[in-house]
């Protein structure tokens, strides 16, 4: 369907952060696949816990029980260190539909009908997630929604305040905004939420599908924040590129959903739990986060240091970054960067957006950084 358009680029194998068109042209992969290839492309890790997976029991469905969804389910909240309980999903928007309807169901026991969500917010496709997706050109022509979603803009504490009342089932916030363009929330901002949905009841979600998993150099982005919400949902950097994704309720909201209340017939599958089992023991054992640390601060501090007449300047945090132009010409940024043998990603019309492989080298960095000014002059004089 022509819902893509069609792409540039055909890729047909990757390994660590470089892939291969289907011509043999080479490219360092500076999107990986919007923050999902976490490892890169081949990781030998992934590769071993898939096939050995699938070699020993691909599927069981929600009828029986398997050691990879336990483990998983056992290692994130290891990781996030409160107790809390998980439920198992195949993608972001999904994650976020069982978010919702954990919210619906808390609010309707208690008197409160509607959700605050952020402007320019992005929580995924489907139709419960599309509602708390603040962008009316991929939202309008679908509505009206069966649930009532108030926008407040992002960063805004008071505007907060005063949208979020005892009536309030939930807020819905990325402690990033990615689809936005790569947006850091200011100082304060989450504490302020977190106090604003304490002193009402309303449930803070934090939607960590895109900033999660290490992709800002701490394991969860809400760590930066300093907050724990009531509902965290995962999905892209955790499975590697296999296909899961996590929806984690804290205290009251960890047993919101009774038996028979929600499921999925494919979440959690053997396999994709395998992948990101061994995503999570890399990135712990190979010191990912920190490297993710060190080599997003010299990816910044390389672009930074660029003074060009289009380049104003970058945002983000690890490897997880958008370089903001002066102008509407991140389009002619992409195709210029991939004629010189970079995938980077046209997120915004002024922001072009850099979410690599956590396993990128300082090398494969300082090549970009080394090939941007040349990059830049393309586009600023392309039509
Ligand atoms: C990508 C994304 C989603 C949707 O995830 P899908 O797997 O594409 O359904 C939801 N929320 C955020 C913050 C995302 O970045």
């Amino acid at each position: 369907m022509p819902n893509y358009g069609v792409p540039p680029v055909a890729l047909a194998r990757g390994e660590g952060a470089r892939v291969w068109d289907v011509d043999g042209r080479e490219y360092l992969d500076l999107i990986g696949g919007i923050a999902v290839s976490s490892l890169g492309h081949a990781h030998p890790a992934l590769v071993e816990a898939v096939s050995r997976q699938v070699a020993t029991l691909a599927h069981t469905s929600n009828l029986f029980l398997h050691e990879p969804e336990v483990l998983l389910a056992e290692r994130l909240l290891g990781l996030l260190g409160a107790p809390a309980r998980v439920f198992l999903s195949n993608s972001g928007t999904e994650a976020n539909e069982a978010a919702l309807k954990l919210s619906l169901k808390y609010g309707r026991a208690n008197g409160r009908t509607y959700f605050v969500a952020a402007e320019n917010g992005f929580h995924g496709r489907t139709l419960g997630a599309l509602a708390l997706t603040g962008k009316p050109s991929i939202r309008d022509q679908f509505g009206p929604f069966s649930i009532d979603v108030r926008f407040v803009p992002y960063g805004d504490a008071d505007a907060l305040k005063n949208a979020v009342t005892d009536e309030c089932a939930a807020v819905f916030l990325e402690p990033t905004q990615g689809e936005a363009g790569v947006v850091p929330p200011p100082e304060g901002y989450f504490t302020a939420a977190r106090e604003i949905c304490d002193v009402t009841g309303a449930l803070l979600v934090a939607d960590e599908i895109q900033s999660a998993i290490g992709r800002t150099g701490h394991w969860f982005a809400h760590q930066h924040e300093g907050f724990l919400p009531d509902v965290l949902t995962l999905a892209k950097g955790l499975g590697g590129g296999m296909p899961i994704g996590a929806c984690v309720g804290f205290g009251a909201a960890a047993t919101v959903f009774a038996q028979g209340d929600h499921g999925s017939t494919f979440g959690g599958n053997p396999v994709s739990a395998a992948a990101a089992l061994a995503v999570l023991d890399t990135i712990d054992g190979d010191g990912l986060l920190e490297h993710t640390r060190t080599v997003g601060a010299e990816l910044a501090e390389g672009i930074a240091a660029i003074g060009h007449p289009l380049l104003a300047g970058v945002r983000g945090r690890g490897l997880w970054r958008a370089v903001v132009l002066t102008d509407g010409r991140s389009a002619q940024v992409q195709a210029a960067a991939q004629r010189a043998g970079f995938l980077v990603n046209a997120l915004q019309p002024d922001a072009v957006r850099l979410a690599p492989p956590l396993v990128i080298t300082s090398a494969q960095v300082a090549a970009f950084v080394a090939a941007l000014p040349a990059i830049l002059d393309e586009a600023a004089d392309a039509q």
